[in-house]
């Protein structure tokens, strides 16, 4: 059998190498630490935790990351067992002992008779041979100008700017109001792709002196904020006027307010529609170093979002990742170079726990192509679907940023309440659900 080569062995290049020859492949990962640094990584260990010790919720049956977790377990997932192993006191999340947790990584990976560990950094994108690459936000830079060469420049970005992402359910429809500016669009899924908060100038006031008294994070050591010019943080631009916001992102101009037909609104956030199925909306030009707890009290200020519940916060990092939608097949190889897969963090999931999932899927696709093996595709109602189906295709590739696993890239179970009352029973219709579908798929193995 041919060789896979995984580059990079981090969360999802270490996963993506225990699958792989758990089926039967020789695997060869490439990794440039500890020869080659980043600025957040610490040690030489293959799967090292770069910043918190948490694998988040565990909770798979209210929860989408704790449903990945599950899904892992049942394919024998390297990173999950070995999380399990390590595992400290916290609650209902998943935290971990890190360094015993990477160590333990490392070494079961190289016990493996066909899996061999390569310490050197790779700088291109070969043409022959089957590959994974799996380099993750820090990739290293000489890679980063090879993959641009590859894919143009616009569609490989160096830090993500994320907006805070509402899902449409929690949006209080008797204040908010579908309209996009200046009423443009042709179509109707075009004519639906904006909602309107209005704001009075009492309201907008208070807005804007809750953002500048927000709690904000400072950037890491080493990561340069010079990149994001152009997608300021909305603190910033309140900093740097009071009326700034209201001539940038929230100006009012363009739209009417069917709820109030004779005022004009002083200020509005729009939100735009975030996937195809409609159930997620990001706010418009809202990236943000504020820290968590301050976004949601900030942000649930606007009017219609007094309620809203958010599918993930915004952000602002150092973070490479591809324009999946348009580079990628729904194998997550790159269309224009079918031998290589990209997997992790660099496909624009986000998280340890997404990015060893993806991991996960890559190595098991790849190892599948190497024995001639044909695989339905992964079903979209797992959780592991969901995800791969948003970043290679489900997403807005235009506005594409770094995702969370969360229930709003489920598509809706049918026949069950909406709203807050019948939250709990839909997240368990959609666990349940998943869980069938994904073990189903894995009878394929
Ligand atoms: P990584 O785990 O980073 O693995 C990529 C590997 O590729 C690394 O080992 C790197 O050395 C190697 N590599 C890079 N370029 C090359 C090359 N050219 N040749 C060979 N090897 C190469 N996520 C969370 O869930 N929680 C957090 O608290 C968190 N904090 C973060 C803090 C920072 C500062 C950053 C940058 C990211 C953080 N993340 C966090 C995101 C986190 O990095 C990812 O969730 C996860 O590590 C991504 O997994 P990955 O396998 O895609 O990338």
């Amino acid at each position: 059998t041919q060789e896979l080569h995984i580059v990079g062995g981090g969360m999802a290049g270490s996963e993506a190498a225990w699958q792989a020859a758990h089926m039967g492949v020789d695997v060869v990962i490439h990794e440039m630490r500890p020869k080659v640094e980043t600025f957040a990584h610490q040690t030489g260990n293959l799967a090292e935790m770069v910043c918190s010790n948490s694998f988040r919720s565990d909770d798979d049956e209210q929860n989408a990351v704790g449903l990945l977790h599950w899904e892992m377990r049942a394919a024998n997932g390297l990173i999950m067992t070995t999380a399990g192993e390590h595992r400290l006191p916290a609650g209902g999340a998943l935290a971990v002992d890190r360094d015993p947790f990477a160590e333990s990584v490392t070494a079961k990976l190289k016990a493996l008779p066909n899996v061999r560990v390569s310490y050197e950094e790779v700088t291109d994108l070969p043409t022959e041979g089957h590959w994974i690459f799996a380099t993750g936000p820090l990739t290293s830079p000489a890679l980063g100008e090879a993959i641009q060469r590859e894919t143009g420049a616009e569609r490989l970005a160096f830090f993500d700017a994320i907006a805070p992402i509402v899902y449409a359910e929690s949006i209080d429809m008797s204040q908010a109001w579908m309209q996009s500016r200046y009423d443009k669009g042709e179509t109707e899924e075009e004519r639906t792709a904006y909602l309107n908060c209005p704001m009075t100038k009492d309201q907008y006031e208070a807005f804007i002196d809750a953002l500048l008294a927000a709690d904000k994070t400072e950037f890491h050591e080493g990561e340069t904020a010079g990149y994001f010019d152009g997608c300021l943080p909305i603190e910033v631009m309140a900093e740097r006027g009071r009326e700034t916001l209201r001539h940038g992102p929230m100006k009012p101009v363009g739209l009417t307010n069917p709820h109030k037909p004779d005022e004009k609104a002083w200020a509005v956030v729009q939100l735009r529609r975030d996937n195809a199925l409609g159930t997620l909306f990001n706010i418009v030009g809202f990236q943000t170093k504020m820290k968590y707890g301050a976004q949601t009290d900030v942000f649930r200020m606007i009017p219609g979002l007094e309620n809203a519940k958010f599918a993930r916060l915004g952000g602002i990092h150092r973070n490479t990742f591809l324009n999946s939608p348009t580079l990628l097949d729904h194998e997550m190889r790159l269309k224009s170079k079918p031998n290589i897969r990209f997997a992790g963090q660099v496909t624009g999931v986000e998280g340890y726990v997404e990015s060893a999932a993806m991991g996960l899927l890559a190595g098991r696709l790849a190892a599948a192509e190497i024995l001639g093996k044909d695989l339905p595709q992964v079903p979209q109602d797992s959780a592991m679907g969901a995800l791969i189906h948003h970043i290679t295709g489900g997403a807005e590739a235009k506005t594409f940023q770094p995702m969370n696993v969360n229930f709003g890239l489920f598509r809706p179970v049918e026949g069950l309440k909406g709203g807050r009352r019948g939250r709990k029973d839909r997240y368990k219709a959609y666990t349940d659900r998943a869980k069938v579908a994904w073990q189903e798929w894995l009878t394929n193995f």
